[in-house]
């Protein structure tokens, strides 16, 4: 098998992986799959997502290359993988890398190959940005600390909010040890681009549970990056006939997800608008402020912490309203930035409001 059919497969295999909400992937010169646009040290990167090997002894019931799923098995050798990503870093532009693996057998000796792959794209070819090493759960301590030296950022995915959850996905992973042990390893590495994680959002979980898995990431682990994969059967694996998820439950997490770490919300505001434990069906920060809000807020009076409650204006738009002049009309908020219909029913501009905060 030649190294662009093994990067057609194993770019496709790893495709699972998000590294954003809206992780796109583009196929490029002779087909090779898993070249992604994701938001990296706060630029978009073109990243080459692959795995190593898509054999694994594991048995994720979601994913096609768990052990027991059909495959064309494929596997790169470390130089054929680190001359091809030097490769797409001269000929195509690719920026980044993104390497992951299925895990067949001990999970050491496939880090390892991992690492004398990065190693060579560091040392041998020379390549000094942005490389994301995927933690295989399990791995050791000094090979986490080793991969480390070479990489970014560094994730395990979580999978899911709790060992429940993930004892219904998988009978060999384990949730404390395999997972969020490594977690902490990696949090205590210090990385220049820190740890993200993946979790899998299906019917088995509640917006309640992976609110609070996140709350426990992101304040304990100190995450960077919690990503988010809607729940889509793949044919073949044990799945296969489970429904899918709905991208608009992923969307309302991810607004969750935003709003906690760019607008100081903290995750358990959240719990006021849950019902049956799952977040209702429209933007997050709007079903709060309608909970929420007393009445309408002077634009002119609030502070920058009221302002960013207000749907419809964020944190820039915020930060023009307090450096800039008075607000006499709405066609000053929105020549600020500021989406009017949405902030109309929560604001007061120049002792003028909506007169029905009902209609929202
Ligand atoms: S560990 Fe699980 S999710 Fe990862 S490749 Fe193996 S079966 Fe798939």
């Amino acid at each position: 098998m030649d190294v662009f059919e093994k990067a057609r497969i194993l770019g496709n295999s790893g495709k699972y992986d998000s590294c954003g909400p809206k992780a796109c992937q583009v196929d490029v010169e002779k087909g090779i799959g898993g070249i992604y646009h994701a938001k990296a040290e706060h630029k978009t990167c073109r990243i080459f997502k692959t795995l190593m090997t898509n054999t694994c002894s594991f048995d994720c019931k979601y994913c096609s290359n768990s052990a027991g799923c059909k495959k064309k098995p494929a596997t790169f050798k470390q130089e054929e993988l680190a001359k091809f990503f030097n490769y797409l870093n001269h000929k195509l532009d690719i920026d980044g890398l993104f390497l992951s693996s299925g895990v067949p057998g001990d999970p050491d000796i496939m880090t390892e190959k991992m690492i004398s792959t990065v190693r060579l794209v560091r040392n041998k070819y020379n390549f000094r940005g942005y490389v994301h090493f995927k933690v295989l759960p399990g791995t050791s301590y000094e090979l986490v600390k080793q991969a480390a030296e070479f990489s970014n950022r560094m994730s395990v995915n979580i999978e899911a909010p709790n060992s429940s959850v993930l004892s219904e996905f998988s009978s060999t992973k384990d949730f404390k040890n395999d997972i969020l042990k490594r977690q902490k390893w990696i949090s205590q590495l210090g990385l220049g681009s820190g740890q993200a994680t993946q979790m899998i959002i299906n019917h088995m979980s509640t917006d309640k549970d992976v609110l609070k898995m996140m709350n426990w990431e992101y304040g304990e682990l100190k995450l960077k990056r919690m990503y988010f994969s809607a729940f889509r059967p793949v044919k073949g694996t044990p799945f296969e006939n489970e429904k899918a998820e709905s991208h608009t439950r992923e969307s309302h997490l991810y607004n969750v997800d935003f709003l906690v770490r760019r607008y100081n919300y903290k995750f358990k505001e959240f719990n006021e608008v849950l019902n049956d434990d799952m977040l209702p069906r429209e933007d997050p920060k709007l079903a709060l402020a309608k909970l929420t809000f007393d009445g309408p807020v002077d634009i002119n009076e609030a502070s920058y912490d009221e302002l960013i409650r207000i749907p419809g204006i964020g944190p820039r738009t915020a930060q023009r309203i307090l450096a800039g002049e008075k607000i006499r009309k709405y066609e000053d908020l929105h020549k600020l930035g500021g989406w009017v219909e949405r902030a109309k029913p929560f604001i007061e501009v120049d002792g003028k409001r909506q007169t029905n905060l009902i209609e929202f």
